[in-house]
């Protein structure tokens, strides 16, 4: 049986630090033996203050490390963020502050084994520490997704394949929803976190999980040792069918089954969280492919004047999509694959993922006809 915890909380410390600490009790006692080397594995995606929601709040993580030290375990904290310096990304988002009294390492992942995760994808580069940490406790952040519909439990361990092998993995799953899903669903089970807690005290909903989403708040915490029955929790909580997460369908064909969860704490239901839009996989002749690409299908646009012609954009993409020219970018939808990185990577959200003239169109038709 897999049981889900959810917890009304804020990020008032006095208060949070107990919650926390119960929760792991509960949900994995005895996790923390002498000595263990514990990884905790926060969202560090980019640099952005805890107010953005970008990221996993500090004073969670925090909280978290107390526990660990408490018991005697030795944790360090490390992510491999999309975007920017990691020296940054601590100051900007509060972990310096947060951290600066605990005896505790934080850094990027540095190195790699390659790890056998299972067919079609074979051995992956994923990070040494957390294949060898003796225990993983997964911190994710509740966020809507371009791409994927939300970033919750399972697709927060995709931070553990390091650097530029990202991008890469996006762009050999290509507009490929289920094959990606499959492979975080993969390195989620390879990494094998012995919790998950995911942050909704503030959420981000709208066209996440970058700056480009809108900062809600929700007040809640959840988690399990099972990071695809919190994420199934998370969506019934938010009114969300949780078979439109291509991880819990990818999850579903893996073997995993939601029969057996159990959900306890606080009862809580959000009735109104707004969603991304999201991007459509292709079909059909050549042509007509090409067509439904540009005018059709979601695909990233630039705020021209909140542009700052950074690069960060066109070095990450991994097709190769993003030109720049002198005084603004320029798109190649014909090769893009709407893996919407850049959209995660820009420091001054200046991308977001807009619908094709079309598909508005197509989308107002619809509704008309429906209602
Ligand atoms: S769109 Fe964003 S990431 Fe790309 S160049 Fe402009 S500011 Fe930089
Ligand atoms: S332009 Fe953006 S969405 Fe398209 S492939 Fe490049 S990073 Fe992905």
């Amino acid at each position: 049986m897999s049981q889900v915890l959810i917890k009304k909380a804020s990020y008032n410390y006095a208060e949070l630090r107990p919650i926390i600490f119960e929760m792991i009790d509960v949900l994995a006692p005895d996790l923390i033996t002498p000595q263990a080397r514990v990884l905790i594995k926060p969202n560090l995606l980019m640099a952005a203050p805890p107010e953005r929601a970008v990221l996993t709040h500090p004073l969670i993580v925090k909280a978290v490390a107390e526990y660990v030290i408490e018991k005697g375990g030795k944790p360090s904290i490390a992510d491999s963020p999309a975007a920017g310096k990691f020296a940054k990304i601590i100051e900007i988002g509060g972990y310096q502050a947060a951290l600066k009294d605990l005896d505790v390492k934080i850094g990027p992942f540095e190195t790699y084994v390659k790890t056998d995760i299972g067919e079609p994808f074979g051995k992956i580069e994923i990070a040494r520490d957390a294949i060898e940490a003796d225990v993983v406790i997964n911190l994710a952040k509740l966020k809507t997704h371009a791409q994927m519909l939300l970033t919750l439990g399972v697709k927060n361990l995709f931070g553990c394949i390091i650097g530029l092998s990202k991008p890469e993995w996006h762009f050999r799953t290509g507009v490929d929803h289920e094959m990606f899903a499959k492979l975080l669903v993969q390195i989620y089970k390879k990494v094998n976190p012995s919790i998950t807690l995911v942050d909704g005290i503030l959420a981000m909903e709208g066209q996440g999980p970058a700056k480009s989403g809108t900062p809600r708040h929700l007040g809640v915490i959840a988690g399990s040792h099972d990071a695809v029955a919190v994420d199934w929790a998370i969506c019934n909580m938010l009114d969300i069918d949780p078979e439109r997460l291509h991880t819990i369908r990818a999850a579903r064909y893996l073997g995993w089954d939601s029969l057996d969860i159990q959900v306890s704490g606080d009862s809580f239901k959000v009735t109104d969280f707004n969603l991304p839009q999201l991007g459509t996989v292709v079909f059909g002749p050549r042509l007509f492919q090409k067509w439904m690409r540009r005018h059709f299908i979601q695909k990233p646009v630039v705020e021209q004047s909140l542009c700052r012609l950074c690069g960060e954009c066109w070095e990450y993409c991994p097709a190769k999509a993003i030109t720049r020219r002198e005084k603004q970018i320029e798109f190649d939808y014909d090769i893009c694959i709407r893996c919407y990185c850049c959209i995660e990577v820009c420091p001054h959200g200046a991308l977001k993922a807009v619908k094709g003239w079309a598909g508005e169109l197509a989308d107002r038709i619809y509704s008309k006809m429906v209602h």
